[in-house]
């Protein structure tokens, strides 16, 4: 299998869990005779420092060239002052829309080994196992027109405009994805929108209703967006996909962060464009850069989803999620998910997860040479 990956590393713990996610793609490689190559490139903050622009065009280049993209994350406070299409997370919206992937998985798995890591209570989120699919190309972060006029002379001066504009294709497209992964789980789906309040909500809700016949065997609900983040700290076990537009879809899905311990356990993969886009759901977290106290479980998650859904190597890709399991297992937590308890680094845990993906990996060799 030949995979090319363009490594985008990005900005703050992007860089430190990237590289253990890449540890364990190499590690993939070289067990399975892969040939998997990888190339570098900056985007975000260290990008602007070294090019003046958040997505410079070699980046770019880089990334539709490739099979798969592996972003860290981006986002750097010294930018903080620019207006948004400067700064840091331009570029990660650049690089999604140049890329076209539009349905955005974020699962959400609850492990028991991290119960106690969650604030919520054992009982509550037991065997909650959530996919979001978070339609990424739309909405509030792309809609035109957009502006903030603070000139003090100009009329209309203090008003800002966001614009929420979405096209009945827009939502079937995501839907339809949605609907499929729903046919693969549970056969649940709870579509999220605001549609007491919002005429794209509506819209949504309609193409949703539209699209369900064609999916008979998925049981379709739709909910707030307010009362879901209730529902999902309430009772997270009810629910199998979730399908919700761009803005509701990011708060959400963070939110899930609680029910898998920390936001630095949730990995994500956007596909349906040009070239499939892999990042972990967390940010640059400029309040822990640098001092090795990033969970990389997230990116090295990431890492899983890209071999299953780009490389097709589902085998490789449980395996990786096995040996995390099996890490967590054991006891070894990262400062995020230690509730008190000894903590290992970064740098450990990539260390952990590769040593455990290693002895499975030699252990399926041996009973396949007896
Ligand atoms: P964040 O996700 O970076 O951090 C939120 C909190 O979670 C912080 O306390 C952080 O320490 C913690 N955290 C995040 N990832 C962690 C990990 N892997 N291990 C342990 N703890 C982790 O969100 P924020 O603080 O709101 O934003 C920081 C910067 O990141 C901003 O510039 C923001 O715009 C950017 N951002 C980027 C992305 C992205 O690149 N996809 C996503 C969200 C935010």
């Amino acid at each position: 299998m030949k995979q090319k990956i363009a490594i985008l590393a990005g900005d703050g713990i992007g860089p430190e869990v990237t590289h253990e996610a890449v540890t364990l793609l190499k590690a993939v490689a070289e067990f399975g005779g892969h040939d998997f190559t990888f190339t570098e490139a900056l985007i975000g903050g260290v990008a602007i420092t070294a090019e003046g622009t958040p997505l410079p065009k070699r980046t770019l280049d880089i990334a539709l060239a490739s099979d798969a993209v592996l972003l860290g994350a981006v986002g750097d406070n010294t930018f903080n002052a620019l207006p948004p299409s400067q700064r840091p997370e331009a570029g990660l919206l650049q690089i999604r829309q140049h890329l076209g992937g539009f349905a955005n998985l974020r699962p959400a798995t609850a492990y028991v080994a991290l119960a106690q890591s969650s604030p919520l209570r054992p009982e509550i989120i037991a065997g909650a196992d959530i996919l979001f699919v978070r339609e990424l190309l739309g909405g509030l972060y792309f809609g035109e027109p957009r502006w903030w006029n603070k000139s003090p002379d100009a009329p209309g001066h203090g008003e800002a405009i966001n614009t929420m504009r979405y096209t009945t294709d827009e939502v079937t497209r995501v839907a339809r994805i949605a609907f499929s992964l729903a046919q693969s789980r549970r056969k649940k789906l709870t579509s999220v929108d605001k549609a007491n309040v919002l005429e794209c909500s509506q819209l949504w809700r309609a193409a949703v209703d539209q699209l369900a016949p064609e999916f008979p065997d998925v049981t379709v609900e739709h909910q707030f967006v307010d009362s879901m983040a209730i529902h999902l700290m309430n009772r997270p076990r009810d629910f199998d996909v979730i399908l919700t537009e761009n803005l509701f879809g990011d708060i959400l899905s963070d939110e899930s962060g609680v029910i898998t311990g920390s936001l630095g356990m949730l990995p994500s993969a956007t596909l349906g464009g040009r070239v499939n886009l892999y990042e972990p759901v967390h940010g640059s977290a400029p309040d822990i850069a640098g001092q090795g106290r990033a969970n990389p479980l997230g990116a090295i998650l990431t890492a899983a989803m890209l071999l299953r859904h780009s490389a097709h190597l589902e085998q490789e890709a449980a395996a990786i999620e096995s040996a995390v399991h099996r890490v967590l297992n054991d006891g070894h937590r990262t400062a995020d998910i230690s509730r008190g308890a000894p903590t290992v680094t970064t740098q450990q845990m990539g260390q952990l997860v590769h040593q455990a993906f290693t002895e499975s990996t030699d252990r399926r060799q041996s009973m396949h040479a007896v």
